[in-house]
């Protein structure tokens, strides 16, 4: 759907704490729920963006040598300003992602928790002490912040996983440059601004929206330190060997395919209610949400298919500001035409479609990006749907003989970021998690996301780089060690020359 895209309001950019809307390039934001395009988002070129690295470089000397306690009360009034705009924030997400009420508000506050985790900075930079290493010689190892920055994130969190990110970075005295993905980027940038009311100096927190032009120019730029990437797996594969080539520090989290085992003997009508939200809640685009279920013996997988099949009749799609709707439209009409496809080759790639979403529609928003609820049986491992995150509410169903055959089944798959076992055996459950191949473990837990004080990050392609998001490990990566040896001689002590390698005694 096209509309006279002159009169439409820009999302801009956030640089040293002014609002910048001028640019050559934009690009259409939509209402997935009613495919109109509803505003146009700037897209940063090289000079936008090398303007935003100047100001947050020009910032951080003053934010480096402000003391942790004060970095700490700006996340706390921070934390204050987010619930006090929830509403605000939780409608921008639901107007530019299509997600609804009740899901953008619980991710929301995942991402508090986040500043939450922030706020006790003071605690967690405190570092290592050592007194008398030797005679009078004391050592200390402390952790300095690194410099300017960089976060690039993904349409499916527009808020919570910005928020994995800054305020850990912030804290722990660096400046930080975000570039939200240019699908749904309203909210990032809403918050932002909230950051520059709790009394954040100008220039530390900056906003860059944009393409591949504004993320080349944040992985060529030799300012920028470190590099945190949310988003796919080839982009987060060739965004972590192009920021360790040019030697930056990089985590980067990529895609997903979350496994659920089903064991003969677990509590089916559980397994069931917990799994139907984490499979078809947020419409499936979430990177923990679980696509594969794996049931042991087939009497597990009749009796799993035939509750879930009865449990989808109860769901309701609809749009965002619906609180009573469980999940809403897909992000794109391309996204969609994508999920449907991938339940078109399962089909073709003989798997049975028990319940079809492809023509599902709702009413008043016929044009709307939706798909429903789909459940696909007897889908087997060569299946392009089974090795492909397919990113949409789609439950795929493998049978399997063995628990061990359903481990291997997990182990193989190139992605690890999640996976659960549903069982009431404590013996196999952990066995389960201590063997698996796999980031973040659930046991009768569908959706294992850590909270903000564990740390986040799945294995293999789904994660490439050494330390997770958020929590302890955000604290290491946006951190350097130094370590300093000191040694204050007594003045009645005369020092030997030592030519062999020092023992400190
Ligand atoms: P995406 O990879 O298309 O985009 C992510 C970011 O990269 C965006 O900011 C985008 O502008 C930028 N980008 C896209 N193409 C680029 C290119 N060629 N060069 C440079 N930058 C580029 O991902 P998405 O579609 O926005 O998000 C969905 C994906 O993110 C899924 O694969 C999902 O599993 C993954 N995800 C992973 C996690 C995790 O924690 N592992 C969390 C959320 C989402």
């Amino acid at each position: 759907m096209t509309s006279n895209s002159s009169a439409l309001p820009i999302v801009g950019h956030l640089i040293n704490g002014e609002i910048v809307t001028t640019s050559a390039r934009s690009l259409d934001v939509f209402n997935p729920a009613t495919a109109e395009i509803t505003k146009r988002v700037a897209v940063a070129d090289k000079a936008t963006v090398e303007s935003a690295i100047a100001a947050a470089q020009a910032a951080f000397p003053e934010w480096r040598n402000t003391p942790p306690i004060k970095r700490a009360r700006v996340m706390f009034r921070f934390k204050q300003l987010l619930e006090e705009h929830a509403d605000e924030i939780c409608r921008l997400i639901g107007e530019e992602h299509g997600k609804i009420v009740h899901d953008a508000q619980g991710e929301l506050q995942r991402g508090i928790e986040n500043v939450e985790f922030a706020c006790s900075a003071p605690e967690l930079l405190k570092g290592e002490h050592s007194k008398n290493v030797g005679s009078n010689i004391d050592s200390w190892s402390e952790f300095q912040p690194l410099g300017v920055v960089a976060g690039i994130t993904p349409f499916n969190f527009p808020a919570m996983v910005p928020l994995w990110m800054y305020p850990a970075a912030l804290v722990c005295g660096n400046c930080f440059i975000l570039k939200p993905s240019e699908r749904d980027p309203s909210s990032a940038l809403y918050i932002a601004q909230l950051l520059k009311e709790a009394g954040l100096p100008d220039g530390v927190m900056n906003v860059v929206n944009g393409d591949k032009e504004a993320v080349d120019t944040l992985l060529e730029d030799e300012r920028i330190m470190a590099v945190s990437f949310v988003g796919s797996t080839p982009i987060a594969e060739s965004i972590y060997t192009r920021a360790s080539a040019a030697g930056k520090r990089c985590q980067a989290l990529g895609g997903a395919k979350n496994h659920a085992i089903i064991m003969p003997d677990a509590d089916m009508d559980n397994a069931v209610s917990q799994l139907v939200g984490a499979a078809f809640g947020s419409s499936g685009e979430r990177c923990m949400a679980l696509s594969v279920a794996v049931a042991v013996g087939d009497a597990a997988a009749d009796a799993f298919i035939s509750k879930m099949q009865d449990k989808m009749t109860e769901l309701t799609i609809g749009v965002a500001s619906d609180a009573s709707s469980d999940f809403g439209p897909l992000i794109t009409a391309q996204h969609k035409a994508k999920v449907v496809g991938y339940i078109d080759s399962a089909e073709h790639d003989g798997a049975q479609v028990v319940v079809d979403g492809r023509e599902h529609k709702v009413d008043g928003f016929e044009s709307g990006f939706f798909v429903g609820a789909t459940l696909i049986d007897r889908v087997s491992a060569q299946m392009s749907c089974y090795q492909e995150e397919i990113f949409g509410p789609v439950l795929l169903v493998v049978r399997t003989q063995s628990m061990q055959e359903a481990m291997d089944l997990i182990d193989a798959h190139e992605y690890g970021n999640g996976t659960c076992i549903f069982t009431r055996d404590g013996e196999a459950a952990r066995y389960f998690s201590d063997m698996i191949k796999v980031g973040m473990v659930g046991i009768n837990v569908p959706l294992p996301v850590p909270v903000a004080y564990h740390s986040f990050g799945g294995w293999k392609r789904s994660l490439f780089g050494d330390l997770h998001a958020y929590g302890p490990d955000s604290i290491r990566f946006y951190t350097k060690r130094k370590t300093i040896t000191q040694r204050w001689p007594s003045a009645s002590v005369r020092e030997n020359v030592n030519f062999s390698m020092p023992n400190l005694e």
